[in-house]
């Protein structure tokens, strides 16, 4: 947003309560990759330079290419400046930080979509001697006790984290709910650059049906190992994980799983072999079948006949429970009444509704399917920075003396 402002000549100031790439540097386990390839990072007027396009960066080189482009574009940012409110004065906003207040025509609420760990309000009957971890605390396998590991969630973090513990010698028990199953690979070619060629990611919040359903689904089981190899069910079965159903509920020191794992598991093998039966039209239609892999499926779904549907938590067996449950933001700081009875700030497109000149950025299918990338923000930013410009434009015209002026 900020290379935007300064193409459109707004001044601006960009407040960070860490330092530069903070999500990254204090909020990350250790392993961590990301899962979108090298290439599929480009920030306006910045992209990849190095010689693995197809690699997955690591945590240190994330953070350095957040750095870095910081720096390239001398982004006016104030770091270690908290914003502790964000409220309506006169026509415009005052915005409170621990290193001052500031008054300004616009804001853009780019606080990220991941700040607090969304846990199921069963933890509460978890017994006391469990540890409980969110994907935000944990590490690395060896900050567990040793003995069970029970992996609330199946998406991104939860699938990379029980591979690694379970890998650790640590047995974990993952509960499954409604994933997303996508191969890391297909015909030969990255998934992602599949879904980024074919304009799946590019498809635009007013265009699909339910745009509320559009922006709570679950990440992809997706991970960026080295070794580009995929993670599923069936990988973690296969190095001894034990899948189960969701976590229906917590009583007596016993955890519920609900009997929907076999259910939710052949709905996202459906999906899967959608989007693959999308991607094989597209390459199709577009000339892109020659040099690639001829089109194919991958093996259903593993499920165990009658996957148990209760765990004693009491009797010693799990050690620690990690609740990869998903995120949402923390808007508690928002003084201005723009929050739904959810809590979500309602908005059209990231453009705040009630509030003109409140603008929002990074949510989940803000304007784009790839809007929560950090290779989707560019374009949000761009089509967002426009109508602020015109806010701004608009207000200039208005004022007495620019209307006495056109006569
Ligand atoms: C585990 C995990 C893995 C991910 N992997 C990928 C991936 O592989 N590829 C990808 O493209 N995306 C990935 N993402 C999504 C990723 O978070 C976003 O792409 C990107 O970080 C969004 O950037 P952002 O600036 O919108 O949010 P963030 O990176 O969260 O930055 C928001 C910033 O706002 C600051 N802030 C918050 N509140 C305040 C306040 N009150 N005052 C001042 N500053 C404040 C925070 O300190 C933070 O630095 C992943 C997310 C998670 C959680």
């Amino acid at each position: 947003m900020s290379w935007w402002l300064d193409r459109c000549s707004i001044d601006h100031v960009v407040l960070e309560r860490g330092d530069i790439a903070n999500s990254w540097k204090t909020e990350r386990w250790d392993s961590l990759r990301l899962l979108t390839p090298n290439w599929q990072s480009r920030l306006p007027g910045y992209g990849y330079q190095g010689s693995d396009p197809d690699g997955f960066r690591t945590m240190p080189e994330t953070i350095s290419f957040i750095e870095g482009y910081a720096g390239a574009m001398a982004a006016p940012v104030r770091t270690h400046t908290t914003v502790t409110s964000v409220r309506k004065h006169d026509d415009g906003y005052e915005v409170s930080t621990d290193q001052g207040n500031w008054k300004c025509e616009t804001v853009v609420l780019a606080t990220g979509a991941c700040n607090i760990p969304t846990i199921p309000a069963v933890a509460a009957a978890v017994p006391a001697t469990i540890r409980t971890l969110t994907p935000l605390q944990y590490r690395k396998p060896d900050q567990l006790e040793d003995g069970g590991v029970l992996v609330v969630g199946a998406s991104a973090s939860g699938v990379q984290i029980a591979d690694e513990i379970q890998r650790s010698g640590r047995p974990v028990t993952l509960a499954v709910g409604e994933h997303v199953r996508v191969p890391r690979v297909y015909r030969g070619k990255d998934i992602k650059w599949w879904m980024d060629a074919s304009g799946v990611l590019d498809q635009r919040f007013d265009e699909v049906d339910d745009i509320v359903r559009a922006r709570h689904v679950p990440s992809l089981q997706l991970a960026g190992y080295a070794d580009r190899r995929s993670i599923d069910l069936n990988s973690l079965t296969a190095i001894g994980v034990k899948p189960v159903g969701r976590v229906a509920g917590v009583n007596d020191g016993k955890a519920q799983f609900s009997g929907s794992l076999r259910n939710v598991c052949a709905l996202a093998d459906l999906k899967m072999n959608r989007l693959l039966g999308t991607i094989d039209e597209w390459a199709r239609d577009h000339g892109q079948d020659v040099d690639v892999d001829p089109p194919h499926r991958f093996d259903a779904t593993v499920v165990e006949e009658s996957p148990p549907l209760l765990l004693d938590l009491a009797r010693g067996k799990i050690k620690t429970i990690i609740w990869a449950t998903g995120f949402r933001p923390d808007f508690s700081w928002l003084d201005v009444p723009v929050l739904d009875h959810k809590g979500n700030i309602r908005h059209d497109g990231g453009v705040v509704a009630d509030s003109p000149g409140l603008y929002l950025l990074g949510l989940p299918f803000l304007r784009r399917r790839k809007s929560s990338l950090i290779d989707g923000v560019g374009d949000d930013a761009r089509d967002l920075s426009a109508h602020l410009a015109a806010y701004l434009r608009d207000r200039v015209l208005s004022r007495p003396e620019m209307i006495a002026a056109r006569g």
